[in-house]
């Protein structure tokens, strides 16, 4: 299985375009060791021609720019992505559909929940039926069956329901149902191996710690260092839990949690510009690293043979 970070950071990407944090001033001056990002979405493939998405970013032609191999030119008019997968019905996850117009319809796979929010509250897929019918829309189940993916041969993917809210505008906001965020594990059927994707990760649950604990790669929430880290930095009051986000700091953090894993390679992803990890340089990326934790980066390629 291959896999290709297109985008590393949370919503807004790194530097926010109006964000002056330590981290945005100094990446933007060129004076903090640390990698500019773009917001998160991945791609998987098991034969390194067809591709699965995950999540499209605002980022997308930027992403899909930077990485040639999604566009084979095999013909006129050409892509390699064969599906798209939503993790949720966030506008840094969703709104880079639109800027796929051009390729309508896309095969879709997202659950209900994000159906729901993307024809209502931000409708997306309705405003895309004026291009070839926009979508082609496939379930995510939410019962432990996996499934697979047309025109991706050998993967299968399961949805692992995480917690979280539903975007501002979704109808159900204040409602929280099952499906509103998954993490998904996708699993190669010739080699076994397994890969763990979650970008958002409220509240652990057993199922998603033994499904981490079992994986042999982890790309999971990497948004905030510690819980107040908004409040820190003076940008408002939210809370990591409030937004749907485990901080990595702190005695129920990430990294005590994955310092309990021993099989998988653990990667974080989907960095808020506000995080003192993406400054190469600072005691807590120190600590991450120390602690066997890698931080995914804009390009970053994981092979799982
Ligand atoms: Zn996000
Ligand atoms: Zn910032």
């Amino acid at each position: 299985m291959y896999i290709r970070i297109l985008g590393s950071a949370a919503g807004g990407g790194f530097p926010q375009w109006n964000c002056n944090c330590p981290n945005c001033r100094g990446v933007r001056k060129g004076t903090l060791n640390a990698l500019p990002r773009t917001q998160s979405s991945i791609a998987v493939s098991a034969d390194g021609v067809a591709w699965v998405l995950f999540n499209t970013s605002p980022d997308i032609l930027t992403q899909l720019a930077a990485n040639p191999d999604l566009q084979p030119a095999r013909q006129l008019r050409d892509t390699a992505i064969k599906a798209i997968v939503f993790m949720d019905s966030q506008i840094d996850h969703t709104t880079g559909l639109l800027m796929l117009r051009e390729g309508c319809p896309h095969e879709v796979y997202c659950t209900d929940m994000v159906y729901e929010d993307l024809t209502t509250g931000f409708p997306l897929f309705n405003m895309l039926k004026h291009w070839n019918g926009g979508i082609n829309r496939f379930d995510i189940p939410l019962d432990g069956e996996s499934f697979a993916i047309g025109g991706i041969e050998h993967l299968r993917f399961t949805a692992i329901p995480v917690s979280g809210k539903a975007p501002p505008y979704s109808p159900h906001r204040q409602d929280p149902h099952v499906g509103d965020n998954i993490g998904i594990l996708v699993t190669d059927e010739r080699s076994g191996k397994t890969l763990f994707y979650a970008p958002g990760l409220g509240q652990m649950t057993s199922l998603t710690l033994e499904c981490m604990a079992a994986a042999d790669c982890l790309l999971v929430d990497g948004t905030f260092w510690q819980e107040d880290e908004m409040a820190v930095a003076g940008l408002g009051d939210r809370k990591a839990a409030d937004m749907g986000h485990l901080p990595q700091s702190g005695p129920q953090g990430m990294l005590n949690l994955l310092g309990s894993m021993s099989k998988p390679r653990k990667i974080l992803i989907h960095i808020n510009n506000t995080n003192p990890i993406l400054d190469e340089n600072s005691p807590q990326r120190m600590q991450v690293q120390a602690e066997g934790v890698e931080v995914a980066y804009d390009g970053m390629r994981i092979e799982l043979n």
